[in-house]
């Protein structure tokens, strides 16, 4: 049997040359969903390089030793038998998009169907996948009703991650719509656990955190989730402690922030009431990870210089990777 006759995998109906052999031969998916169902594809033609140059650097998968990232495709592929592909919903909008579906794969004769819903990033004219929330088996409840919230993410190197943001003069109804989107975006972000208005393009006194909640055994978890407007910070402890802090504008690069163990803070909820409280441990790193976002400090410019000489060139690198979508 010819190639031209063989269906794609991607269970479009038509045959994989007219399908996403075009697009794995270089054509640009226009939509995030042909993106998605030619990934689909890619995995089950055991083709790890497509998978590798249409993942987004802020990617939780992204992986700066290609060459054991595209080993870990490969055995998947082989391990393997990808029999159809179900797509439930596909959001759209500008350069932000999100494909969900049941993906009825079979590992070692064993059922291994799993449902994702993927978020998917446009750069320049390219798609590239950014993350994705899983869960085994059939779940529809991965679907959201509605239209997509998700708010493009400003990434290191874009100066209003650099910049003093405003302090917010009413609570009006299109910052409860923006609060929204924020949760939403950094929900859809693996290891979001907080995020702060300029790294969603917007130069204003505000952040959210998933207030982390430590058990007795010093495991964290992500908590409920919290607002704070116009907040100040005052009455540092002198005792400080060191922790690696990630961060969704800094994607892959982590650095070893020393902050104090306790700090009061002053803001505004979203009820407009005036709180002041006193908070320590992850609590206290958390906001001042994200107050730091509004003064324009990020963690990089938190670390010694030997530290800093130690991540420059990664950092180049993503500057690079994030700014003209380049594949280094
Ligand atoms: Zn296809
Ligand atoms: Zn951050």
């Amino acid at each position: 049997m010819s190639d031209t006759q063989n269906l794609c995998p991607c269970c479009s109906g038509k045959a994989y040359a007219q399908c996403c052999k075009l697009f794995h031969s270089g054509r640009l998916p226009i939509h995030a969903l042909d993106l998605m169902r030619s990934r689909y594809s890619a995995y089950a033609l055991n083709l790890p390089d497509y998978i590798v140059s249409t993942t987004h650097p802020a990617s939780p998968q992204y992986m700066d030793n290609k060459f054991s990232w595209k080993r870990k495709i490969s055995q998947f592929s082989k391990n393997s038998s990808f029999l159809k592909l179900e797509v439930l919903d596909f959001k759209e909008r500008e350069t932000l998009a999100s494909v969900t579906f049941i993906a009825h794969i079979s590992q070692e004769d064993q059922d291994a169907t799993f449902t994702e819903k993927s978020y998917f990033e446009k750069m320049g004219e390219k798609w590239f996948y950014r993350s994705g929330e899983l869960s085994s088996g059939h779940a529809p409840n991965l679907v959201t009703t509605g239209q997509l919230r998700l708010l493009p993410l400003a990434y290191y190197g874009e100066p209003i991650l650099r910049k003093k943001a405003d302090p917010i003069a009413h609570i009006t109804n299109d910052l409860r719509e923006l609060i929204k989107e924020m949760v939403e975006t950094m929900n859809s972000c693996t290891n979001g656990v907080g995020l702060a208005a300029p790294q969603v393009h917007h130069s204003i006194r505000l952040f959210i955190i998933r207030t982390p909640i430590e058990n007795e055994d010093g495991n964290r978890e992500a908590g409920p989730i919290e607002v704070f407007i116009n907040p100040k910070l005052s009455s540092p402890s002198i005792e400080t402690w060191e922790a690696s802090e990630g961060c969704l504008s800094i994607p892959t690069i982590r650095c070893m922030v020393e902050r104090p163990k306790e700090i009061t803070i002053h803001y505004t909820n979203l009820e407009g009431l005036l709180i002041e409280r006193r908070v320590k441990g992850w609590e206290a790193r958390c906001i001042m990870h994200e107050y730091d976002h509004i003064e324009g400090i990020l963690t990089v410019d938190r670390i010694d210089s030997k530290e800093r000489a130690k991540i420059e060139v990664s950092l180049q690198n993503l500057e690079k990777r994030l700014h003209d979508g380049l594949e280094l």
